[in-house]
């Protein structure tokens, strides 16, 4: 058990679903003096980040940079693009999507929520149903997250955009990828996405601070005739400074240069590499949990997340629910790791593993045998032995990839 206030011998797992792990070399890179913003130097930087961040989006249009943590690009995508009194179509895959429904309806907005279980995606022939139903074109934009944190559940955002053409709509698509950037598979302009919203603290492997716009030229074609008052999050005089590698405003220095390396970091390893290694990483957790005997809170395997798992709290010999914020708690107090707990409607049922960002497989056999060893410390029932299944699966990917 560790003492308040001793020193925790060893580094501390943080195997929340972000912020993630900042690997040294991005922490060695923005160890570095702040420098002037409107200077030679810094322009190199801002033209060398404005030149790769593209790439991390997969996207050639302009990606505006907030000095914000995601809720900021939130604003900044609704605020840009909408005008007061608009209805927005979103839909209900969990927490974050919940909170970003109450934002778009302080703003002002008409959000219309399509209601689901917070168990699954979002469903692209209900987005498809609704869109056809509405002939007089009221819906401005439709609104939803690639990857939802809270649940575990990536849903098909290139279904969004085919139900979107399908129904012939013109309505302007908003997809936050707070958690999947840099994790998993992100197309901006393939799916014809119009605002990517993102966060810096999650795949990019940074601090939180910074929040992203990816825009699209119908977003900005729409930015010229939306009313919704917009100051500090307007696009135009970003893009405008941008084009010089400068912004309007004093930016996150120091996090800007993580995020220089941090685009070096994704690049050098290869996007489709990333994504591969996120992938085999997830399916060994989900084999782990199945060996446990617990279950996934996300029910469809299509829409499993590479970036985290949510696992349901089995029932304990009273045949009440055991607590997932109890075993968070043993855990972080005996092996000094810090897992995610489960968020509004989820809270106390679900914890939440995350394996995304600078992560390998010795850091997830780690993760995994915290929680196995926490459950057994906290009386929780499970099987014996997920911790040898997600071995099993990586062993037999590695063998299939050997490196010498
Ligand atoms: N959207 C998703 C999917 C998230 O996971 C989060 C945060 O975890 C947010 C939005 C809000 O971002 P932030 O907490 O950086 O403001």
């Amino acid at each position: 058990m560790l003492k308040l206030n001793s020193h925790p011998s060893g580094r501390h797992f943080l195997q929340i679903p972000g912020p993630t792990n900042v690997p040294d070399r991005i922490l060695r890179a923005m160890d570095y003096p702040t420098i002037d913003h409107r200077g030679p130097e810094f322009q190199q930087l801002g033209r060398k980040i404005l030149g790769q961040i593209g790439q991390i989006f997969q996207t050639v249009q302009p990606v505006v940079i907030y000095p914000a943590s995601g809720t900021g690009a939130w604003e900044a995508a609704l605020v840009n693009t909408l005008s007061p009194g608009d209805t927005v179509l979103m839909y209900e895959t969990g927490h974050f999507a919940s909170l970003w429904n109450k934002m778009a309806e302080k703003l002002g907005l008409k959000p219309e929520f399509i209601g689901d279980d917070w168990r699954s995606g979002v469903d692209a022939d209900r987005v498809h149903a609704r869109l056809l139903d509405d002939a007089g074109h009221q819906i401005k934009a439709v609104c939803v997250v690639h990857n939802e944190t809270s649940t575990g559940v990536t849903s098909d955002i290139a279904a969004v955009r085919r139900a979107i053409d399908r129904a012939g709509h013109p309505a302007l698509l908003l997809v936050d990828t707070i958690s999947s950037l840099g994790s998993i598979d992100y197309r901006h302009d393939e799916w014809g996405v119009d605002v990517t919203v993102s966060g810096s603290q999650k795949g990019l492997m940074l601090p939180p601070g910074l929040s992203f716009n990816a825009v699209s030229q119908k977003a900005i074609a729409a930015s010229r005739t939306a009313r919704l008052p917009r100051a500090f999050w307007g696009w135009e005089e970003i893009i405008e400074a941008n084009k010089n590698g400068f912004w309007p405003y004093t930016p996150a220095t120091n996090l800007l240069y993580g995020l220089s390396e941090a685009c070096d970091m994704l690049l050098e390893e290869g996007l489709q590499n990333v994504f591969a290694r996120h992938k085999r990483h997830a399916e060994a957790t989900r084999e782990c949990v199945r060996a446990w005997g617990l279950e996934i809170l996300c029910q469809n395997p299509d829409e499993y997340s590479d970036a985290l798992t949510a696992v349901v709290m089995p029932r304990g010999a009273d045949g009440e629910r055991c607590n997932a914020d109890a075993l968070r708690k043993v855990i972080l107090a005996n092996f000094n790791m810090s897992l995610g707990q489960g968020l509004s409607k989820l809270s106390g049922w679900v914890f939440r593993i995350g394996h995304l960002g600078d992560f390998n497989d010795l850091t997830l056999m780690g993760t995994l045998a915290g929680v196995e060893m926490g459950m057994v410390l906290a009386g929780v029932p499970h099987l014996a032995g997920g911790v040898a299944a997600a071995m099993r699966s990586l062993q037999e990917s590695a063998l299939a990839n050997k490196l010498d």
